[in-house]
């Protein structure tokens, strides 16, 4: 097989740990057994990963494990999370959502629920102000992310939820970018939405936080495994795995953060210094540590990502890709079209070295001239 090009997408997706991969195996073929399947060793062993697995989750996060419950991916726990919505009651969330948060809730409207979507500023922060301003007597949830998954901006997750819960509002955050790589609690927070292939686990599993006392109404309806949130047989690997890696993030987490910051602030430095019409997009504190996004005058991203052949790179959400025209979040921070055709997404992460983001900018340099001159003539 030819090498592969060197990674530089891992906001779409991370590769598993070894050591997760590790944990996992034995659960395939081994203790196999039916986590729901109490009336035998096999099953208790397999229910008792489970157990020990929402255990570390919620204490990474600061929870009680009962507040943890197992999904299919961040996807479907953004949708269960809606689902707690009912025609009548009023919807607030934020123009820079993943879809797995706008689409439920655009579906949501078409049900009877009212819909206000907030605009971020310049460098896609919400507003607190403008949150408060935007409550009705009927406001019954909030969504809004932790972190954006293209342009990194953090938000204030702690203010949005003090907010909420002032007004005894519902406060759920998609902290799926965010989750293992800021430090983070949940504090305040009704429900939150995490994914295991973010944070180095596996692909298909992903979590809920649903603070006691709050009633969500599930998806998917069945044999009612994760006390009727989530029905389905529980993907006892992938739990196993995603726990390990939320384990290995807390001891990993804030020397990564640090490292990943410093490459990325220097090869945001270079970036702009040495290619004429390269713009970042989004903040420079408050950024989530391995992301930049940058605009390339003159350029279109879909060429400059062919043209880079010796990285893997993308324009955005890898779930919007396929789609023509600009990212729904470089438009709604005012990016004009054409700089947001011509953007690309880095993301760093564990196996990112400065070796590998002086070759990125001596190609981009070298493409971006290349492809100026070939527009031109
Ligand atoms: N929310 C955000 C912010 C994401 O970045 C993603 C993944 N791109 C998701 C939700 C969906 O996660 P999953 O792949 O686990 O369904």
């Amino acid at each position: 097989m030819p090498e592969l090009p060197i990674y530089l997408d891992h906001h779409a997706t991370t590769p598993c740990d070894p050591r997760v991969v590790d944990i996992m195996l034995p659960f395939f073929s081994q203790n196999f057994g039916n986590a729901a399947s109490l009336t035998h060793e096999h099953g208790r062993r397999a229910a008792n990963a489970v157990e020990d697995a929402r255990i570390a989750i919620a204490r990474f996060f600061g929870v009680q494990p009962n507040e943890i419950y197992f999904t299919a991916g961040a996807t479907e726990s953004n949708n269960i999370a809606l689902n707690l919505l009912a025609p009548g009651d009023h919807l607030i969330t934020t123009a820079v959502e993943h879809k797995s948060v706008l689409a439920p809730a655009q579906r949501m409207e078409k049900r009877g629920v009212e819909l206000t979507i907030l605009t971020p500023n310049r460098e896609g922060f919400i507003d607190a102000a403008a949150l408060r301003e935007a409550m009705r007597p009927n406001t019954k949830l909030v969504s809004i992310e932790a972190a954006n998954g293209e342009i990194g901006t953090i938000q204030p997750i702690q203010e949005f939820a003090a907010i909420c819960r002032e007004r005894g509002v519902l406060y759920h955050s998609d902290i799926t970018q965010a989750a293992g790589k800021i430090p983070q609690t949940l504090a305040n927070a009704d429900l939150a939405s995490f994914s295991g292939h973010k944070l180095y686990g596996p692909k298909g599993i992903g979590g809920l936080y649903i603070r006691r006392g709050v009633r969500a109404e599930p998806l998917v309806v069945g044999g009612g495994q994760e006390r009727k949130i989530r029905s389905g047989t529980v993907n006892v690997p992938g739990v196993v795995g995603m726990a390990e890696a939320f384990r290995i993030r807390k001891e990993e987490m804030i020397n990564e953060g640090k490292r990943l910051t410093a490459l990325r602030n220097d090869l945001w430095d270079r970036v702009t210094a040495e290619i004429a019409g390269a713009f970042v997009n989004g903040p420079r504190e408050l950024r989530l540590p391995g992301n930049l996004n940058v605009s390339f005058d003159r350029i279109e991203a879909d060429s400059l990502i062919v043209a880079m052949r010796r990285f893997s790179l993308s324009s955005g959400s890898a779930c919007s890709s396929g789609e023509r025209g600009p990212s729904p979040v470089l438009t709604a921070i005012g990016v004009p079209e054409a700089a947001a055709l011509g953007s690309i997404r880095f993301g760093l992460g564990k196996s990112t070295t400065a070796e590998q983001l002086a070759m990125l900018v001596d190609d981009l340099k070298r493409i971006v001239a290349k492809l100026r001159e070939i527009s031109a003539a």
